[in-house]
């Protein structure tokens, strides 16, 4: 039987405080924990969204002591549920787990234990709940809550789908219990907003809460830089020769990558590769001689860094563009654990997107092969070696196909390799599958390219839509002048003038697309769409404007642009008399340099007349004689301002 039962009064607040010191032995909660365990105990359905290592566990482990009962954990790796069994076990709380490295006998003793009421957690692997008989034994006990870990592998928009975490949905109200439904808690580091949708789709959860917490990392400069793809080598051991930027871990786009640079490196520094195509050993003597500090870098493919539990890693160098931002925060994340200032740099040129595209098109071969294969299955199961010999497609080609088949179901193969006809439906999953892996990989260059706050767009890109309008202030856009491999350069002042103008076109509207600024400032021909691109991203990093991703469509194709809108500083900007003779004489830009912009702070008095105004809740007088286009300025500037959720008086404009 149970020995104490620790049901929590939330309504006394040094309660949940007295239970975190009395079961974990912590002094207080991390960020953002006292909130989650505070809905989870009070019997809420949550998503909690938390990166690694920032204290995700305890935000289902403490409620569900609080609760008292069991509570049900599900989580797909045997090392997860043991590493989190032995932890839960070393505080004194009684945890079974069952899984398939658990013997048959161990695993009915626990089942027993579980029914005697005598566990505090219970760990289970998904595809248990396929065993016959095993939701039905679940579902008589009470349970405290049921936590589900790592819970994007419900969604196949996930990078580690896992088709029997999609069935979980079907047995979460049997083993909730219908009267005071046991809360649903799930678990992730890494969902983007339509994961976390389709998370909380999948599962039916009830008015769930969602806590997107702890994506920012302060102590992470992030640094994106153009350099080609030869020149990598070069700049990587530059940069790795100071010891101040050690350990380090580089990732490479390919093996091959990975060899090459590690050979370059080595002769240098002690450094070594790390990829899939090594043996088990080797793998297993980098990594331990990485953690132990023997090797000061290692430039892996993306195999590298889960075991890794190294806290003083200075540098993060990505010598190629990733294929996901997920897997890209997860590798930059490997950086400053132990919180002090650390960099990341991601080196990228127009030549990794080809390569994307090479890798894509291998791995997401054109629908029309997988027909070709499709059709050829006839309602008799054949061998695959006929198929393939009969095939016009090449051998990889073929492989590939079948192998995709397989995956969305228009193909089965058994072990001994005969194939036999599926469903008709595949395509549509097929499709969507690819399209989405391109999406992706355009998420990524349009990181690259853009000129907003790097750990910004990152947050957001997680859905902590609340953090992300923050700028972090030491990445290569909010601080150009700390950025360690771009360069920059003052505005000449032909580029200044050309500045002052686009400003003085901006002033009265909401936002100019940026191909039709360039045409009005008649800029066309004097200089070129990438000098007039890199203007006005030295305009961004300056803050003196903000550009949008947009896009509308025309005759059914959806057309992309750039949106640019001034921003505070900008409207800040002295209107220039005499941007005429800019648009007479530019001086172009020195090509692929990027520009740094200063700003005058001299104010612009009728933003310091908006300013008084709103303070003093008297709405700007019409009558401002000293400036011609005020008052035009003032409609765009309360338009502006509304539209970033500002509360201004309709009277105003
Ligand atoms: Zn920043």
């Amino acid at each position: 039987m149970r020995d104490r039962l620790l049901l929590i009064d939330l309504s006394n607040p040094d309660a949940l405080h007295e239970l975190l010191r009395s079961a974990f032995g912590f002094a207080g909660f991390r960020v953002n924990q006292e909130e989650v365990c505070r809905a989870a105990i009070a019997g809420r359905d949550l998503l909690l969204v938390m990166p690694t290592g920032a204290g995700k566990s305890l935000c289902y482990q403490l409620p569900a002591i609080a609760r008292g009962g069991t509570a049900l954990v599900i989580s797909p790796l045997i090392s997860l549920m043991e590493d989190q069994a032995a932890k839960l076990t070393a505080v004194g709380l009684r945890v079974g787990r069952i899984h398939s490295g658990l013997e048959r006998g161990a695993a009915r003793q626990i089942c027993a234990e579980y029914l005697r009421g005598d566990l505090q957690f219970l760990f289970i692997a998904p595809e248990r709940l396929r065993v016959s008989g095993f939701p039905a034994m679940l579902a008589k006990q009470k349970l405290a809550l049921v936590a589900i870990d790592e819970a994007h592998c419900i969604s196949q928009w996930g990078h580690e789908f896992r088709p029997d975490y999609r069935m979980l949905g079907q047995y979460l109200p049997a083993l909730r219990g219908s009267q005071d439904p046991a809360p649903v808690i799930a678990l992730t580091a890494t969902a983007t907003p339509r994961v976390q949708a389709d998370i909380l789709a999948q599962l039916g959860m009830i008015d769930p809460l969602k806590f997107i917490h702890g994506f920012r990392r302060s102590n992470l400069a992030i640094e994106v830089v153009e350099v080609s793809i030869p020149a990598r080598a070069g700049v990587i051991c530059r940069l790795l020769a100071d010891p101040a930027r050690r350990p380090a871990i580089v990732y490479a786009t390919s093996r091959k990558q990975s060899e090459s640079l590690a050979a370059e490196l080595s002769s240098r520094i002690p450094a070594a590769a790390y990829h899939a195509g090594l043996d088990a050993e080797t793998r297993d003597r980098v990594q331990r001689a990485f953690q132990a500090g023997k090797l000061e870098a290692v430039v892996a493919t993306i195999a590298f860094g889960m075991g890794i539990d190294k806290a003083n890693i200075r540098t993060v160098i990505h010598a190629g563009l990733p294929a996901t931002l997920e897997g890209y925060y997860q590798e930059i994340g490997r950086a400053g654990r132990d919180g002090a200032l650390s960099r990341t740099y991601l080196m990228h040129s127009y030549a990794d997107q080809r390569t994307h595209d090479f890798f894509l098109n291998r791995d997401y071969p054109p629908v029309e092969n997988l027909k070709q294969v499709f059709v050829a299955l006839g309602e008799q199961p054949q061998p695959v070696e006929e198929l393939r010999a009969a095939s016009d497609l090449a051998e990889e080609e073929f492989d590939k196909a079948l192998e995709k088949l397989e995956i969305h179901g228009g193909a089965r193969v058994d072990f001994g390799g005969i194939v036999t006809k599926g469903a008709s439906g595949w395509q549509k999953t097929y499709t969507i599958q690819a399209l989405h892996r391109t999406e992706q990989f355009e998420k990524v260059v349009a990181f690259a390219d853009s000129s907003a706050c790097r750990m910004s767009q990152l947050v957001r890109h997680f859905g902590d839509v609340k953090d992300a309008s923050r700028p972090c202030g030491i990445c290569d856009v909010c601080d150009p002048e700390g950025a360690v491999l771009r360069r920059f350069r003052y505005a000449t002042p032909a580029e200044q003038n050309i500045v002052r103008a686009m400003v003085d076109e901006l002033r009265p509207v909401n936002y100019i697309a940026a191909g039709t600024l360039q045409r009005k400032l008649d800029l066309v021909g004097r200089i070129s769409r990438n000098e007039f691109e890199a203007l006005l991203d030295a305009m961004a990093r300056a803050r003196l404007i903000e550009i949008e991703e947009s896009s509308f469509e025309k005759n059914g194709e959806v057309l992309r642009f750039r949106k640019v809108m001034l921003s505070d500083a900008g409207f800040n900007l002295r209107p220039a008399p005499y941007c005429r003779s800019a648009r007479s004489e530019p001086n172009p830009p020195r090509k692929n340099q990027p520009v740094r912009i200063r700003i005058r702070r001299s104010g612009h008095p009728l933003l310091k007349l908006l300013r008084r105004s709103f303070a003093s809740g008297e709405p700007p007088k019409r009558n401002v004689s000293a400036f011609r286009r005020t008052w035009s300025c003032t409609t765009a500037h309360c338009k502006r301002l509304r539209g970033r959720g500002r509360q201004i008086p309709r009277s105003y404009s």
